[in-house]
């Protein structure tokens, strides 16, 4: 059997939690001020998907969300990514539209998936779930609420992308 290994880039404005969520997945911890490993590009977690070893291989930004030739080099290669916006933070909400069309410009239509994090923090929100759920309609992609803090969903957003690729 060969195996599969898929880049998994993951993607959207700072402090959504992407950091978080990757250590979370990779080494199932939570710390309250996670700071990237200086020289560490990636995390990576192996999971069984239909009796296939795969390789999931999650990149991290350092905190440059806003440097365009940065996020390039990131993006190369990806094969899948995730899409995070937090609950407290409309902006990064609003935002998801033009992360989506940064991937799709780099690496074409890759399996996707739209994550709203922070969902423990739902009582600071200004955004409906209506209005959420209707992003993930219009964009065609798979939508999970998620808490990083509580690990809720994050093993879930993982395995939906693992089988998402393979399905190809
Ligand atoms: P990044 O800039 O997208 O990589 O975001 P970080 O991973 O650095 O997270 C930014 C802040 O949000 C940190 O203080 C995290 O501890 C916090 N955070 C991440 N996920 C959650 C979550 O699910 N719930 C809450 N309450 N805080 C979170
Ligand atoms: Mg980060």
């Amino acid at each position: 059997d060969m195996e599969v290994a898929i880049k998994v880039v993951v993607v959207g404005n700072g402090a959504v939690g992407k950091s978080s969520m990757i250590q979370r997945y990779c080494k199932g911890i939570f710390t309250k001020d996670y700071k990237k490993t200086i020289g560490v590009d990636f995390l990576e977690r192996q999971i069984d998907v239909n009796d296939e070893e795969v390789r999931l291989m999650l990149w991290d930004t350092a905190g440059q969300e806003e440097f365009d030739a940065i996020t390039k080099a990131y993006y190369r290669g990806a094969q899948a990514c995730v899409l995070v916006f937090s609950t407290t933070d409309r902006e990064s909400f609003q935002a998801i539209d033009s992360w989506r069309e940064k991937v799709e410009a780099e690496v074409g239509d890759i399996p996707t998936v739209l994550v709203q994090n922070k969902i423990d923090l739902l009582e600071e929100t200004f955004i409906n779930s209506e209005e959420a759920e209707g992003l993930a309609k219009r964009l065609k992609l798979r939508f999970y609420r998620a808490s990083v803090k509580e690990d809720l969903n994050v093993n879930e957003v993982f395995k939906y992308l693992a089988e998402k690729y393979l399905q190809r």
